[in-house]
């Protein structure tokens, strides 16, 4: 017998209506058809305060419900009730994961790497572009992070949309140390950058000082006797 916690039911969570585990990639049960709250599971919610805002979901164009998450400071955050996605504005999916990055310590790589296998490409029909809550433009799909799996969508001025299940494997990511990663990809790439700028600054002030290199924008060897005079006269008379 298949253990169903191999393969691709190696998700540690379970099904809420038949206890079932579910598919790694997906909220949706495979067993009853049910579609699992899983993303908030791990985060204090304060309550669904209903219909209050203008914006509606990307995904089935129902009416999006302003829920309070409890992540040290109140962040309130727009969700719909049938898809369970999430729009977050700028900023908000920023302070949720700093919220749980304190607590993670070190880059669990192995535990990265089965994670961005196991969250491949998802088996349900989301591959497509959706447009942004607010101001109705095409949003961007964008890789989350680094390794996580994660595709989400984005529009630069208003935010961040996640389909369900897709803030839960972000958060598997971030506890993962995916964050901590991806921040000191971030650093290392800008540390290079500052050193090669620095080092072309230096070689462009070596060759601008060092005479018989130059006359005009043409390069010359340095040692030929010759030229050594002649870029020495070209300077005395320039
Ligand atoms: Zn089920
Ligand atoms: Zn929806
Ligand atoms: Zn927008």
């Amino acid at each position: 017998m298949v253990n169903p916690r191999e393969g691709p039911y190696n998700n540690s969570m379970d099904c809420s209506n038949c206890a079932a585990p579910l598919p790694a990639k997906s909220n949706l049960c495979a067993f009853c058809g049910t579609l699992n709250d899983t993303d908030l599971r791990a985060i204090e919610v304060r309550g669904d305060v209903g219909p209050t805002t203008e914006r509606v979901c990307p995904r089935c164009n129902e009416q999006l419900h302003s829920i309070t998450l409890n992540v040290g400071t109140p962040l309130v955050v727009e969700r719909c009730t049938k898809c369970l996605g999430i729009f977050f504005d700028p900023g908000e999916l920023e302070t949720l994961i700093e919220a749980g990055v304190s607590h993670v310590m070190h880059i669990d790589f192995n535990r990265m790497a089965t994670l961005s296998e196991e969250e491949g490409p998802a088996d349900i029909p989301l591959v497509t572009y959706v447009k942004c809550p607010q101001c109705q433009k095409t949003m961007n799909r964008e890789a989350y992070g680094a390794r996580s799996g994660v595709i989400v969508d984005v529009c630069r001025a208003d935010g961040v949309w996640l389909d369900g299940s897709e803030l839960g494997r972000i958060l598997k990511w971030v506890k993962a140390g995916g964050q901590i990663y991806a921040d000191k990809r971030l650093h290392e790439r800008k540390r290079s950058e500052e050193r090669k700028k620095k080092n072309l600054a230096k070689q462009a002030k070596m060759e601008s000082t060092s005479g018989g290199l130059y006359v005009g924008d043409v390069h010359r060897p340095s040692g030929d006797l010759l030229w050594d005079i002649l870029s020495a006269v070209a300077r005395l008379i320039r």
